[in-house]
Order: C-alpha cells, then sequence, then structure tokens
C-alpha cells in the first residue's frame, strides 16, 4: 500500500517511512522546524517553493471535520449554550494546535510524495 497512516501521523518521511520529517527534539519556539531531507533516503522535505501552502488547506478541512460536530451535538442536541460549546472547543483547539500544524504538513507531503520500498535496506524488509 502506496500510504501509511502511521508514518504520516508519526511524521515519517513518505518515501522511506525511516527517516524524521520534523526536526528533533520538539522546540514549542519552532514547531515546523524542518531538515531540508530525508536524514534516511534524502528525500527533500519541501520539494518545491510555497510546497506547504497546499497543508493550509489540508488543515483548514482536517480541522473543520473533526471539530464542528463537537459544538453542533452540544448545542443542539444537549442545550448547551453557544457560549460554553464555544469555549470548549477553543480549548480542545488550543490542545490540538501543534498535532493540526504538523499534521497538515505530513498529510500533505504524504499525499505528493510516494512510498518507495526498495530504500529499506535488506535487514528491514
Ligand atoms: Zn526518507
Amino acid at each position: 500500500m502506496s500510504f501509511s497512516f502511521r508514518a504520516m501521523w508519526n511524521y515519517k518521511c513518505p518515501r522511506c517511512r525511516q527517516g524524521d520529517i520534523f526536526s528533533k527534539p520538539f522546540d514549542i519556539t519552532k514547531p515546523l522546524d524542518m531538515p531540508d531531507k530525508c536524514t534516511y533516503c534524502g528525500q527533500l522535505t519541501e520539494p518545491e517553493p510555497g510546497f506547504y501552502y497546499g497543508a493550509m488547506f489540508i488543515s483548514y478541512v482536517v480541522s473543520s471535520l473533526l471539530l464542528l460536530p463537537v459544538p453542533l451535538l452540544l448545542v443542539f442536541y444537549y442545550k448547551w449554550s453557544f457560549e460554553a460549546a464555544m469555549g470548549l472547543m477553543i480549548f480542545i483547539t488550543a490542545l490540538l494546535y501543534f498535532k493540526f500544524l504538523r499534521g497538515s504538513r505530513s498529510l500533505w507531503l504524504h499525499m505528493i510524495v510516494k512510498y518507495d520500498a526498495a530504500l529499506l535496506k535488506d535487514s528491514e524488509k
């Protein structure tokens, strides 16, 4: 299979699924800090200038689809006030901020770059 949810979720390189696409350790002041290329296979982490504009749309769509049903359910089914539902949503969004930020970049890169099983060393197959 050419798409690995596990590799995307763990921010692994889409081509080899071994190297990391974000710099480690995580630095909260530089959450999008990426090495120029994968340390394992050399895949560029930014294949072309402006590549990650597409990730903004991924972030918008994924966060809307995951977060919008919660306040709608709370307000229209459980009869929460609009303010309380929005307060909870702001809290959940703050908790998930970095996951959406990095996850959308990872998903976008995984949608564009294909997996190459031939890159695995014999001992890892
Ligand atoms: Zn790689």
